[in-house]
């Protein structure tokens, strides 16, 4: 990983944590249901909630890719293990599969160049 990457890596999850904290002290004035659905106060903790989620998930990935980093395993696909495009990199610095193999469902079927790669 570049240094460059990885600054932003730190600096986004640095930031994500930060938004998360403010979420969950949100989150902890929980509407009264009672108001109805589609009041505006539970909307909106509604919302918060997705965010949450979501930022989590961020978190997650931001600090796997951290990791992988200090492995040496950062900018592998892990699907098909080549080197990932490092433009792809640039735009998702958390990304573990090449561009190839991004829509392959976890669990199915390596396609042909995959398993062309594993009898190498
Ligand atoms: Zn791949």
């Amino acid at each position: 990983m570049s240094k460059n990457a990885k600054e932003l890596l730190q600096t986004e999850l640095v930031q994500a944590k930060e938004q998360l904290a403010n979420l969950d002290r949100q989150l902890q004035h929980r509407p009264d249901f009672g108001l109805g659905e589609g009041s505006p106060e539970i909307i909106t903790w509604e919302m918060n909630l997705a965010r949450r989620n979501v930022l989590t998930q961020r978190i997650e990935e931001i600090e796997q890719a951290l990791e992988r980093d200090s492995t040496g395993d950062y900018g592998i696909c892990e699907y098909c293990g080549t080197e990932i495009d490092p433009e792809r990199l640039r735009i998702l610095p958390h990304t573990r599969r090449c561009v190839r193999c991004a829509n392959i469902p976890m669990g199915s079927k390596p396609p042909a160049y995959v398993e062309e790669k594993a009898l190498e």
